[in-house]
């Protein structure tokens, strides 16, 4: 099955408006010409708008970097998928570690989320991954089953709505990559998994990125894996001249 790889970027707390145009404007000039990469990048919310603007006509996707599960109502400081997508956003980021552990995200508020964002039409980027703890326990496997099952719990969608973001969470802005026969036989369980809970067809069919201190020295190693479809880039997306050989090297694997 041929998947089109991702390059995707996660600003996190970072770039304002007119920092964010400033990066688009020089990723567009210098982006390789062959273009077989989706490229999605989340800004922060205050900066969607200047950046949907700002990659109009480059084929360039921005997402959230969360939402709420809810479009309106009394929840002060909250963001709906319905104002992401409104504002030109066509995924949004959903689970990711820093959501989980500083904001305390469960499982099912992930499913709740991960089904709001679907039932808008908007591409889920449902990032999960096990802690340094779990998996020195042992335990990757039964933690990766646990988020996938109940993260997804109730959500209906289809193998273009839904990414899988392998991130171990001890690889997270470390620059402590996993090797890549790791990350190959986490991503090759998570297909399992979604199999078994999806069928065959769907589970070959999505998309599951490595995320977790991604580099322009590490990628083409870690692209070269067959289970890994690409990248969510953290610190490395913030810089066109680290995101662009991340980008290329992408490409090339899959030319
Ligand atoms: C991330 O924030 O999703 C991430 C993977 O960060 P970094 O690449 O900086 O480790």
């Amino acid at each position: 099955m041929k998947r089109t790889p991702i390059a995707a970027g996660n600003w996190k707390l970072n770039k304002n408006s007119n920092e964010a145009k400033s990066f688009f404007a020089e990723l567009i000039k210098s982006r390789p010409q062959s273009q077989n990469c989706e490229i999605i990048i989340a800004p922060v919310a205050i900066s969607i708008e200047s950046s949907v603007e700002a990659v109009q006509g480059s084929g360039i996707k921005i997402a959230g970097q969360n939402c709420y599960h809810k479009n309106s109502g009394a929840f002060t400081g909250e963001l709906s998928p319905s104002l992401l997508k409104a504002a030109g956003c066509t995924h949004c980021l959903t689970g990711h570690s820093e959501r989980r552990s500083y904001f305390k995200e469960t499982d099912k508020d992930l499913s709740l989320k991960n089904k709001a964002v679907i039932e808008e039409g908007l591409t889920a980027i449902f990032c999960i991954g096990e802690t340094l703890e779990e998996r020195e326990a042992k335990q990757v496997e039964q933690v990766l089953e646990r988020q996938l099952t109940y993260g997804l719990e109730g959500v209906d969608f289809t193998a273009t709505q839904l990414i899988i973001a392998y991130e171990p969470v001890w690889a997270i802005g470390t620059g402590r990559v996993a090797s890549p026969t790791d990350a190959q036989s986490a991503h090759a369980f998570i297909r399992t998994v979604l199999t078994r809970l999806y069928g065959e067809s769907t589970a070959q069919s999505l998309r599951i990125l490595y995320g977790g201190s991604v580099s322009p020295d590490n990628i083409a190693d870690l692209i070269s894996q067959p289970e890994i479809d690409g990248a969510l880039v953290g610190g490395a997306s913030l810089k066109p001249e680290l995101f662009l050989p991340i980008i290329s090297a992408i490409e090339a694997s899959h030319a």
